[in-house]
């Protein structure tokens, strides 16, 4: 249907200018490999994967068969008490790729669902060993952590925190990575791993010991791709360690292969105790998010349930490993693995960052960052700080290209399907449009 004869009175659209989208709106009709196309007819290239959700390319065969297959077999079970041998499947699947000894998995349907249950999971960790006041997380600024209320308070981003200020739980916020030093560097910085030290600084001010975990993103993407510098996760984790803090890696994107490794806590070599993941759990095709973490952590928490006849968490959701879901999470990691996309995109990654970074002189270009396949593009502010990204984002589909913006920054993360010369359209459309002076 074309977007003239759409009724947009009903739909509520989530982190959108409702008002502006009604008068000009900006749809996808299909999708398939790195193309969407919109419902008019035109072609525009996906230099976002969605919203990094679809390393594999859009439209997988594979993907929708297994979908289609499982509707028709087991549509639904509920897993309170009754379960289905495909998400125990997929949960030992998980654990063949995941972080060393990040073996036991909770299932849930989005990511802020994934944050939430593992800042649960800390807090019912500590009480288990009898330090229930560990009930304090630490996380940093400009982190995004999803919208739920947990997630919420773990956010580093003013506009997703000021209006829930009073339903917001007990966070302390770490500065961010990024430093004057580090501009236009490519990979990670050199300089700035002391800033872990605020961790240190907090649990000498409020008390290690009120304090559950500290939740980061391995790489702070939501704020335009913001790579640790060298150094500084592994600090954070000495850090933990020496007080007896839980470090949760939210890995929502970075999850996957996106840094070429499976996930980001591989790339880096530091072992979090925690970590969440979803988006490209299921390359976008049903929603489902997880949080993996250790035998330690969860034997402690069946221990403290004894004997009991009860939940050993009480925590769940109706949609928690939704068997479609499974079924979706498989043949994703099939097409992962058969095809080699995490090999895949640590190939593609130099002549990407290499295209990236081709765009520095532009006039609206103040910093370039990023990692394996991901980047993020800032721009010089409009009048208003804050407004750049959209007012961009809204020029490059004119011109032929879906990236997501944050702020006055774009994040480029494409598909590792992607060939050389669809990344190379999609960094011309990029120089066209940064290219012009305003
Ligand atoms: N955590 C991180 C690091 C994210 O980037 C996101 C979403 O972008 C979320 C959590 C929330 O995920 P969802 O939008 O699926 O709730």
């Amino acid at each position: 249907m074309p977007a003239a004869q759409t009724n947009f009175a009903h739909h509520w659209m989530p982190f959108t200018n409702n008002r502006l989208f009604r008068e000009t709106p900006q749809m996808f009709a299909r999708a398939e490999g790195v193309h969407y196309v919109t419902p008019e007819g035109d072609t525009i290239l996906d230099g976002s994967s969605g919203l990094f959700c679809t390393p594999a390319g859009h439209g997988r065969r594979e993907i929708a068969d297994a979908v289609h297959a499982q509707l028709m077999t087991l549509d639904y079970t509920p897993h309170f008490q009754r379960g289905a041998p495909i998400s125990f499947t997929l949960a030992e699947r998980l654990a063949e790729i995941l972080p060393e000894g990040l073996d036991r998995v909770f299932f849930a349907s989005s990511g802020s669902e994934a944050v939430d249950s593992a800042m649960k999971i800390c807090l019912t960790y500590h009480r288990a060993r009898g330090e229930g006041q560990r009930s304090r997380f630490v996380s940093r600024n400009w982190g995004y952590h999803g919208v739920n209320l947990g997630g919420t308070s773990l956010a580093g981003m003013v506009n997703n925190r000021r209006e829930f200020s009073g339903v917001t739980c007990d966070v302390v916020h770490m500065r961010h990575t990024w430093t004057e030093e580090q501009r236009y560097t490519c990979g990670q910085p050199e300089t700035g791993a002391e800033l872990a030290d605020d961790l240190e600084e907090i649990c000498r001010t409020f008390g290690a010991d009120t304090i559950a975990g500290v939740f980061v993103e391995p790489i702070a993407g939501s704020i335009g791709t913001i790579v640790p510098p060298k150094g500084y996760l592994e600090r954070l984790r000495a850090i933990a360690d020496k007080y007896g803090l839980l470090l949760i890696f939210d890995e929502v994107i970075t999850g996957f292969g996106r840094t070429g490794s499976a996930f980001a806590g591989q790339e880096f070599s530091v072992t979090p105790d925690v970590m969440t993941m979803a988006k490209a759990l299921t390359n976008g095709a049903v929603p489902m998010s997880a949080v993996a973490t250790t035998a330690k952590i969860q034997d402690a928490i069946f221990a403290a349930a004894g004997e009991a006849d009860r939940p050993e968490l009480f925590h769940g959701y109706t949609y928690s490993a939704h068997p479609v879901a499974c079924a979706a999470a498989l043949a994703t990691l099939d097409v992962y693995r058969d095809e080699k996309l995490f090999d895949r995109a640590r190939d593609l990654s130099p002549r990407f960052l290499d295209l990236i970074f081709g765009l520095r002189n532009l006039p609206q270009v103040v910093d370039l960052r990023g990692y394996g396949m991901m980047a993020g593009i800032q721009l010089a502010p409009a009048d208003k700080p804050g407004l750049k990204g959209s007012l961009v984002q809204r020029a490059l589909f004119d011109a032929g290209l879906h990236v997501k913006a944050t702020g006055d920054a774009l994040i480029v993360a494409p598909a590792f399907v992607a060939t050389d010369g669809e990344l190379e359209q999609m960094t011309d459309i990029l120089r066209r449009v940064l290219g012009r002076a305003e």
